[in-house]
């Protein structure tokens, strides 16, 4: 997650956007609107698991817009002095103001959003005590378009200001060969579709994870001397980097043994899990198990977690006594 993505790759355009054809058909007419009336867009919330491409469609939409795009993070607007800076500085008429996380927003920051948000003003309290007094900035029209991947987090009046709330889906593989095949183009080597497609496969559905594949079936391309990348060494590549065939890693496996072996299949509480297996219980609700719900190996349940028929089956064990999924 830590190498840097090659900036030319990003696509500009909603039609570059590979995928999420439900979100990015009904986006295409809010922008049209949006331009065709001369306004800002509505306020968006996006939201779904780490690198389906929030990021990347935050920039689409300023883009689109032919607009400036200013990018921070909840975290990094912890004070209303945090968050006065970036909406008074720089954001003109129409702008976008991309804050991912939004969720880790700190509350009373979050509390001076809402005006920003519904009446584009800010207030600011100068001085302290009795002589304090409150001044209204007004502010351009602009666009938040907030990212995050607990929508839950949200706060019932922060959702109720977005007037757009979409929710990204994990990409088929086909997808994922698709944008693998554009970026081995512009790159400029030689990706067979197959391997594109086994690539997109073992990729958790999602396009960050594929690009960080593609970068490692390469080298092995690369050092076995051959310009084109071909399934055999994409499958070849991926087995060396310890994924299976439904993409699941060496963590993931665990976290599935641990749940079948140790808990007899759960349910079992998170915090239990994650500790048996040394991990913090976000990092499991948040990477581990989307997509692990999304395959069916398990099922969150009132009780904790379980791991269903489909998740014996894909480790090659005795599903008798589970409950079906
Ligand atoms: P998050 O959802 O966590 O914000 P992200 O948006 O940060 O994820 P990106 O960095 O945008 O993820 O995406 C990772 C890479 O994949 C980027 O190079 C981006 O251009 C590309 N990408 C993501 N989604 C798509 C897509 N639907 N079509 C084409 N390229 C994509």
């Amino acid at each position: 997650m830590t190498e840097p993505l090659d900036p030319a790759l990003r696509p500009k355009t909603l039609t570059e956007y590979v995928g999420q054809e439900r979100l990015k058909e009904k986006l295409g007419v809010y922008l049209q609107a949006a331009k065709g009336r001369k306004e800002a867009l509505d306020h968006t919330l996006l939201f779904g698991p780490p690198g389906l491409g929030k990021t990347t469609l935050a920039h689409i939409i300023a883009h689109e817009l032919g607009v400036n795009i200013r990018v921070t993070s909840g975290p990094a607007i912890e004070k209303p002095g945090d968050l006065a800076a970036i909406l008074t500085n720089s954001l003109e008429e129409g702008d976008v103001l991309f804050i991912d996380e939004i969720h880790r927003l700190g509350r009373v920051a979050e509390e001076h959003l809402y005006p920003a948000m519904e009446d584009f003003k800010l207030d600011i309290v100068l001085g302290q005590g009795p002589a304090a007094r409150t001044i209204e900035l007004p502010l351009p029209r602009f666009t938040l378009v907030g990212a995050t991947t607990r929508p839950g987090l949200i706060t019932a009046p922060m959702r109720s200001r977005f007037g757009i709330m979409e929710h990204l889906e994990y990409y088929t593989p086909e997808e994922i060969g698709t944008n693998l095949l554009r970026d081995a183009r512009l790159l400029g080597f030689g990706l067979d579709e197959t391997a594109a497609i086994e690539i997109g496969a073992r990729s958790r559905g999602t396009m960050r994870i594929a690009k960080r594949l593609l970068r490692r079936v390469r080298d092995y391309a690369e050092v076995a001397g051959e310009s084109l990348i071909g399934l055999d060494r994409a499958m070849h590549a991926l087995d060396k980097l310890g994924l299976d065939a439904a993409g699941l890693d060496d963590r993931d496996k665990k976290y599935l043994e641990t749940l079948i072996h140790r808990f007899a299949g759960g349910p079992v509480g998170v915090d239990t899990l994650a500790t048996a297996i040394s991990e913090d219980a976000l990092t499991l609700e948040d990477v581990y198990e989307p997509y692990l719900i999304q395959l069916g190996f398990i099922k969150r349940t009132p009780r904790g977690r379980v791991a269903t028929a489909h998740a014996y089956d894909h480790l090659g064990l005795p599903v008798s006594g589970v409950d079906g999924d």
